[in-house]
């Protein structure tokens, strides 16, 4: 039993039966059109729902058509794989006829991206075919099958749904075309930044604000001013397929975002921020970019800190705690910030991006009236004022900050733009003239003088620190947008603000149980730990989570090496060497 009618046949044999009866439809189903795989066949119409993938035959000879330059390349096939999920969840919506029954009967359901574009689990763009992964609610009357709905969905609306969304005949190609080759751009315009001595761009005519705090889509066009780029900072830079694009050039070094308040800073600095995303084309936020090692640094207070160097930070603390391999089961807000500092520099970042709104105002600086009341020897911290020039300097690591409250970066900027009204003006020239007026007498202010910045040293995870079981079973996945279940912990990524959508989460979740089942053996160190779970994703794709290899692998986003670390870092059960 293989064909459709095999497929109604079996339907019409389990009708009226007990809902478990489901199982018998799990396998392959040939559908003319494309091939069915009922991978998981619900238990209960109230359970999760059934997991389900449509494969259409790709190239030549096969079906779905799509010329082969849309998929050529990881940045295309990743964006023509967004196209058909975004394509695949809008035909659900329109011929999926939704409730049939109790539970999640009846639905259709797709893992749908966002405002940005992800590599994601939901459509798997091969070499010889496309392949939809998708969620079913298999219908039931009470708890028993109603196998006549079930077949009206599955040989009636799927079917009509694959048609709409995975054959390049029923797409509007142009726009396919054009999505792909904007995100072509966006991955091509970010590679260029390092060349130009940048790390982030803002294009002309960019939307930066959003709808609101809740919503990640743009700021209604009548009511958001567009980014216009100060002259001293225009820069043209040259996109495959756009051709020149003209906006503002973030050089590397230490660049200040000051002005007043509710004048669009932390809009600006928020923007930067995802621009280690491509975005879809009417975001506002397309074409701005920034390096892939920008992170999002804040502090943090109440998280967990294992054996972190903060000593670069923070010496001589209270009870003579060390700060070469700083451990806290609450750290405060300085040693928190100071902490994902430490631990975004031993995974690779490259450019730090600081709010004063989300940072602690005494792990930034200290001025002379409290040098004057603190002496120096009863301060254990180094503020970052004091070590920001050694981290450019001496590690070439950029900082971006927005800095409305405080002048005292000026001495040490490379850039300070200053937002008027949203609107950016270069005042690099000014703030030094100010800062040599007011000149800032501080002197570095910790008991001891801090240690240099050396490269961060890795720290080895030891295998005891993961432990996925709870009860009989392993148990791992997302909760939420902002935490990941693992075993009995929970990890709280709620500051980890570059993971932005929530199957990035749930990859998170799997990634880190990946991680545990295979590297982490207690003389691997984190990086290379992590920097082995990537190269799993780039040869084999997201599917290397799955868990049953060959079936439908959940909702799966990819997340950035950082944040995987990040969340590792979380862990309360974290151990290293
Ligand atoms: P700041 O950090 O300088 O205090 P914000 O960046 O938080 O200011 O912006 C203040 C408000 O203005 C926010 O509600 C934001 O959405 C809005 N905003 C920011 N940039 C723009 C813009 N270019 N056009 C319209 N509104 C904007
Ligand atoms: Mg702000």
């Amino acid at each position: 039993m293989h064909t459709a009618q095999d497929l109604r046949a079996e339907l019409g044999r389990i009708d009226g039966r007990g809902y478990k009866a489901y199982k018998d439809i799990e396998g392959a189903w040939d559908l003319g059109r494309f091939m069915l795989f009922i991978d998981h066949a619900q238990g209960d119409p109230f359970a999760a729902p059934s997991l389900l993938r449509a494969r259409v035959a790709a190239g030549v000879a096969g079906a779905a058509g799509f010329p082969a330059d849309l998929g050529r390349g990881r940045a295309r096939r990743v964006a023509l794989g967004d196209f058909l999920a975004r394509a695949f969840a809008a035909a659900a919506g329109r011929y999926a006829r939704g409730r049939r029954g109790t539970g999640k009967s009846g639905l259709v359901a797709i893992d749908c991206p966002g405002q940005e574009v992800l590599e994601r689990s939901a459509v798997l763009v091969a070499d010889e075919f496309v392949e939809a992964r998708f969620a079913a609610g298999l219908p039931a009357a009470g708890r028993s099958v109603l196998g006549r709905e079930a077949a009206a969905m599955l040989l009636d609306e799927v079917p009509r749904i694959v048609e709409a969304s995975l054959y390049y005949g029923s797409l509007d190609g142009t726009a396919l075309r054009r999505h792909v080759e904007l995100v072509e751009d966006q991955e091509a315009l970010r590679v260029a930044l390092d060349g130009r001595g940048l790390v982030a761009f803002v294009p002309d005519g960019a939307i930066l604000p959003r709808e609101s705090g809740v919503s990640d889509r743009p700021l209604e066009s009548s009511r958001a001013v567009r980014f216009a780029s100060p002259p001293a900072l225009r820069v043209t830079l040259q996109a495959p397929n756009a051709g020149a694009v003209t906006g503002m050039g973030v050089p590397r070094g230490l660049t200040v975002i000051a002005g007043g308040g509710y004048h669009g800073k932390s809009t600006l600095l928020r923007a930067i921020e995802r621009g280690v995303y491509d975005h879809v084309a009417g975001d506002g936020r397309e074409l701005c970019v920034a390096v892939p090692g920008a992170v999002k640094v804040r502090a943090e207070d109440g998280r967990r800190v294992e054996r972190v160097d903060i000593s670069a930070f923070i010496t001589n603390l209270p009870q003579g705690q060390d700060t070469a391999a700083f451990s806290s089961e609450a750290a405060s807000g300085s040693t928190s910030q100071a902490a994902n500092i430490m631990e975004a520099l031993e995974v690779g970042a490259t450019c730090l991006l600081m709010d004063e709104d989300t940072s602690a105002a005494n792990f930034m600086a200290r001025d002379e009236r409290m040098q004057a009341l603190v002496p120096a020897g009863k301060e254990p911290i180094t503020p970052f004022i004091d070590r920001v020039a050694a981290l450019r300097d001496r590690l070439g690591v950029s900082t971006v900050l927005v800095a409305g409250g405080s002048g005292d970066f000026f001495d040490l900027a490379d850039c300070v733009v200053v937002m008027e009204a949203f609107r950016p003006s270069d005042a690099t020239a000014a703030a030094r003239d100010v800062a040599r007026r007011y000149p800032r007498r501080a002197a570095p202010t910790a008991a001891a003088a801090p240690p240099p910045f050396g490269p961060a040293r890795p720290r080895v995870p030891l295998p005891g620190g993961f432990d996925a079981w709870r009860g009989r079973r392993e148990r791992f996945g997302a909760r939420g947008p902002d935490a990941v279940q693992y075993g009995r912990e929970t990890i709280d990524l709620h500051y980890v603000e570059q993971i932005v959508d929530p199957s990035q989460t749930a990859a998170i979740a799997a990634m880190i149980h990946h991680a545990a089942d295979r590297y982490v053996d207690g003389r691997r160190s984190l990086p290379e730990v992590i920097a082995l779970v990537m190269h799993d994703i780039d040869e084999l794709g997201l599917d290397a989570l799955a868990p049953h290899p060959g079936q439908h692998p959940g909702e799966l986003a990819r997340p950035r090496a950082l944040e995987l670390a990040a969340a590792i870092n979380r862990l309360r059960t974290l151990r290293v060497q």
